[in-house]
This record gives structure tokens, sequence and C-alpha cells, in this order.
């Protein structure tokens, strides 16, 4: 079937011969007639030469995402292939381990862009789905896309999490609801590399969880296990300040690394505190080694550090700062003032692991922030590892938009 043709610029094919996948209007000469927003365009070179094929959305400043770049149809066909190999590459997560249950069932099914699916975002949680949709084409497809999901994976159902406002740049509302089979019940338990932990699909944050921080709440605590390993058996309890828990999951992966640790949660919100403690109860977690705080993380570390108040080890995992480049600036000025609150609160061989899910904060520039942050507080440091979201978050090389989490296990001399 032949589509509409998209006429760039001359000379704007430059990023899409690098397989950058998204054109901007700027970069567009003409569309033929019978474009529709939402349906399917052929990018062609300013003389004519077929670059991709691409959705189309004149009423979005991205105006073409790219869906293939071959002469392909766009069809149930495709997109079955597309979501059958994104799920392929997560076979990892069948793993079985001990006594027969899975170490992780949940974690990224697509990853948009990097899984050749603008515009979709799809999360399993143990037996349900949690799909976002980013794009005007997406939504068309939704249905057929839901179908495709539901005889692929067979979930118990398929929950939408659309509740973002970067939709309204596609013209879309915000959505949220059930598109398949059951409701996920309130509270639904996944299991991550073996810690059980409460997750809400309905109204957590995100798709329902911070799946992107698997790796690294696995990280911390073998650096934790480590830490304790090192140190006298008549030494105090290790004490780990959780800031921006959400529900725990950095302080559960602590305790089953370190029984004894003591984590102090804090949090803005109340429900994600009510959340870290069920997660709490459910793994066993003396109650004693743990302590909630609600409240501003920026005030409550000043008057830590005001108290005097020390720890042996820092999560700082604080929600977005920046949307963009633009905003960069004021991002740093908080990644400097939360960091540096940090490594005041480090006892000696303290470690801080602080992260940034802020797209406009390159990895570079964040380290460089954290490092002034070090200086200012007049401590050494030693950085002992660059982290990240695992490999269901993959990034196309050729689309490091994509890359937006970043983080730094640092030692406190
Ligand atoms: N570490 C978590 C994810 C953190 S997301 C995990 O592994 O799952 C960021 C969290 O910061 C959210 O729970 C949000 O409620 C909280 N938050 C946002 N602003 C805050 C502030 N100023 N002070 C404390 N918490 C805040």
């Amino acid at each position: 079937m032949a589509h509409p043709k998209l006429f760039l610029k001359p000379g704007r094919e430059k990023s899409l011969r690098q397989r950058h996948p998204w054109i901007f209007s700027g970069a567009v000469a003409r569309v033929e007639t019978g474009a529709v927003d939402g349906g399917t365009v052929d990018c062609c070179a300013a003389d004519g030469t077929f670059l991709a094929r691409c959705c189309w959305n004149g009423a979005s400043q991205i105006v073409a995402r790219v869906w293939s770049w071959n002469d392909e149809p766009v069809d149930r066909a495709f997109f079955v292939r597309r979501l059958a190999e994104s799920a392929a590459r997560r076979a990892v997560f069948s793993r079985i381990g001990e006594g027969g249950r899975r170490l992780t069932n949940a974690f990224r099914l697509v990853n948009g862009e990097a899984d050749l699916l603008p515009g979709l975002v799809v999360d399993a949680y143990a037996d349900f789905l949690s799909v976002q949709v980013l794009t005007l084409a997406m939504a068309r497809r939704l249905p057929e896309i839901v179908e495709i999901l539901a005889e692929q994976s067979h979930p118990a159902g398929i929950w939408q999490r659309s509740d973002v406002e970067i939709r309204r740049k596609e013209g879309l509302e915000p959505e949220t609801g059930l598109l398949y089979g059951e409701a996920p019940p309130e509270r639904l338990e996944i299991v991550e590399n073996g810690m059980r932990l409460l997750v809400d699909l309905h109204g957590g944050q995100k798709t329902g969880f911070f799946l992107d921080q698997r790796e690294s709440r696995r990280l911390v605590g073998r650096f934790l296990a480590e830490a304790a390993a090192s140190r006298p058996p008549d030494a105090p309890p290790l004490e780990l300040l959780n800031a921006f828990s959400y529900s725990a999951g950095f302080g559960v992966s602590a305790a089953q690394a370190v029984p004894s640790c003591r984590v102090l949660n804090l949090d803005a919100s109340s429900g994600a505190l009510a959340l870290a403690k069920a997660n709490a109860e459910l793994n066993g977690v003396q109650s004693d080694c743990w302590e909630y705080l609600e409240g501003n993380a920026f005030e409550l570390l000043r008057k830590f550090r005001d108290q005097g108040r020390k720890f042996d080890a820092v999560v700082l995992d604080p929600p977005k700062f920046a949307q963009s480049k633009s905003q960069a600036e004021g991002a740093c000025r908080g990644y400097k003032d939360l960091n540096l609150l940090a490594f005041k609160l480090l006892r000696p061989g303290g470690l801080l692991f602080t992260f940034s899910c802020s797209g406009g904060v390159s990895p570079e520039l964040f380290q460089k922030v954290i490092a002034g942050a070090a200086v200012d507080a007049g401590r050494d440091t030693q950085l002992l590892a660059h982290l990240g979201p695992g490999q269901d978050h993959p990034v196309a090389l050729a689309f490091p938009e994509g890359e937006y989490l970043k983080g730094l296990a640092i030692r406190c001399l």
C-alpha cells in the first residue's frame, strides 16, 4: 500500500541516516495530501529517496517517528513480530530460583524507541501488564496492541497508565483504566531479585513502581553486605538513610543483605511510606530496625546536618528535576544542595548512592555536580561504580534521549 510521502528539507536527512527515530517539524519541506494524524507516511530525502516508514502527527512538534527503515507493511503482523521480539529479549526474567519461584517477575517488556516501538511502554508485574501510550499513532492502535499482548503473554489483566502530561503534546488526554481481563488488586505482590514487594498499579507512581532501579537496589544490598563484612564484630549496626524511599525497595534490599542494618526511610508521600511499611512486614524486617519519616528531603537532610546526625550509607533517589536541557541549570542546583548535605551526613568510609532521572542532565554533567558537592563538603571521595537501569530498559545508541537514569556509587574517605 502506498503511503503519503513526507519530504525533508535538503540536507535534513542526516539524523535519520544515523538512525535517530524522530523527525521534527522544522526539518520537513512538505507532506503529500492524504497524510492523517496517527497514520503512516513514507519519509523521503529532498531528492525523493525513501528513508523510513513513519507514523505521522502534524499536530505534534515531533511530526514523525520511525516504524521501520524498510519498505515493509506496518500492519498487525508487524506489531506481532515486534512485540514477540521484545518479549524474547526479556527471556532472562523467566529464570526460576531455588524453591521453584521466579527471582524477578516485574520488568519492562517494551521500552519504546529502544525496542523499535515508539510511543509504547509495557511493564510486566507478576500476572498483569501495565501499558503506557505516548503517541497518537500508538493510541490509535492500542486495541490491536492489547489483543496481541493478551495472545502472547496471557496476562490476568492489562491496565493502562497513560496518565502523563506529555501526551498533551500529541493531542491526547491522560487515560487510565482496564484494557483487558481483570483489574489488578490495589496492592499487587511482585518479586524482585527474591524480595517480595507490593506495588500499586492503579495509583502508584510511574506505571506502578520504579522498575528501572532494580539493578541498583540489588547493588546497594551487595555494597552494604561487603561493608558489613569488613567491620569488626562488635561494631554498631550499619545505618542507612533511604531518602526519596518511595515503597522502600532500596531499604528492603539493604535489610536482606544485612539484616541488622538500621534503615531510615524518608519520603514526602504518606502513601509511599504506607507501602514501605507493608513491604518491610512482608519481608520480615525487624520493626525496631526501621524508621519512617514523612517530609521534604531538602529540609530534613539540613536538619540532620544541624543535629550532627551521621549515617554509614545514604541513598538519594529524587524525582525528575529537569524535563529538558533548558531546565538543567536549576536541576543541578538541586542535586548540588542535596548531595552536599548527604556528604556531610556520612561517616568516614560511608557510601553514597546518588541518582538522577532527569533526561536534561547528562551523566557527565551529573558526575561533575556531585564532584563539586564533595569538594564543597570537604570530603575526599572514591567513585566505586556507575549505576543505571537494567537490560529491560535498553537505550538505543542512536537515540541517546532514551538515557535518563544515571547513578554513582561513591565512598567517602
Ligand atoms: N527509590 C525509590 C523511587 C523514588 S521516586 C524506589 O527505589 O522505588 C522519588 C520519590 O521521591 C517519590 O516517592 C516521591 O514521593 C518522593 N519525593 C518527591 N519530592 C520529595 C521531597 N522533596 N522530599 C522527599 N521525598 C520526595
